[in-house]
């Protein structure tokens, strides 16, 4: 049987030991979306290929049709990313996105949204000096991170509904901030309203809204206090819990 080989830009989301010598990389490519492929012999030390397939890093790669897995022919790095690795904080923030878009992302979910998404997180990321001493870069970074985790949302479908009550249609006002998880809105205080419900204050609607609205290059100049930003990522993370449940459930 002739081999089939096909060529894929991909970043790579984790890259895990497999047989004796070999590796076996989970990847998002521009092309065909998330791949899990085997590095043969990549563990080997004269192996040329592992340097070019650390995680997060956007390789370009040559993909040959295998028996239980395709399998990384040949792999060239096209960036490395080399800012974040140096970077303690930074590779804290990228290994965190790139873990949640694994477990979120499915290898039949291919969109071209997700890539540019991987692509522009990284590039900014890898472009702002960050000082550590400097509480403020720190929460930059986090929103960077939320702001990442609210694009994937909407990529996937899980864009929350903060502008009207999901019960009576009417717009939200100033001051009415009740989130229902189950229905992914906002509600005005309708008492026969049962489900998970969270009360968020005026300043955490604002951001909440503001993440979903805005990408990277206005993010970046948001400014946050310790205490918002600590609530943002409690009701984030309730968020994603609530939500990776029901898609879980759903493939
Ligand atoms: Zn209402």
């Amino acid at each position: 049987m002739r081999e089939s080989t096909k060529n894929i830009s991909a970043f790579i989301l984790k890259s895990e030991p497999y047989k004796e010598k070999d590796l076996l990389i989970t990847i998002f490519s521009k092309e065909e979306g998330k791949l899990i492929l085997s590095a043969r012999s990549a563990r080997k030390s004269s192996s040329k290929l592992g340097g070019h397939l650390q995680v997060f890093s956007l390789s370009d790669l040559m993909v040959v049709n295998g028996k239980s897995f395709d399998y990384i022919g040949a792999a060239k790095n096209n960036k490395s990313y080399l800012n974040i690795r140096e970077d303690f904080n930074k590779m804290q923030i990228a290994g965190k996105a790139v873990y949640v878009f694994n477990r979120l992302v499915n290898t039949k979910v291919q969109d071209e949204d997700l890539y540019y998404l991987l692509k522009s997180f990284l590039d900014h990321l890898n472009k702002d000096k960050i000082d550590d001493l400097n509480s403020n870069d720190v929460n930059k970074l986090e929103m960077y991170y939320l702001s990442f985790l609210w694009q994937l949302l909407s990529i996937l479908g899980y864009r929350p509904n903060l502008y009207t009550c999901y019960y009576c249609k009417k717009r939200i006002s100033e001051g009415i901030n009740y989130f229902n998880l189950d229905k992914a809105s906002l509600f005005c205080n309708h008492k026969e309203i049962k489900g998970p419900i969270i009360n968020l204050s005026s300043n955490i609607v604002k951001y909440l809204r503001f993440l979903n609205k805005y990408s990277f290059d206005k993010v970046e100049l948001l400014k946050i206090n310790k205490t918002d930003l600590k609530q943002l990522k409690n009701i984030t993370n309730k968020y994603i819990m609530y939500q990776l449940e029901e898609y879980l459930r759903k493939y």
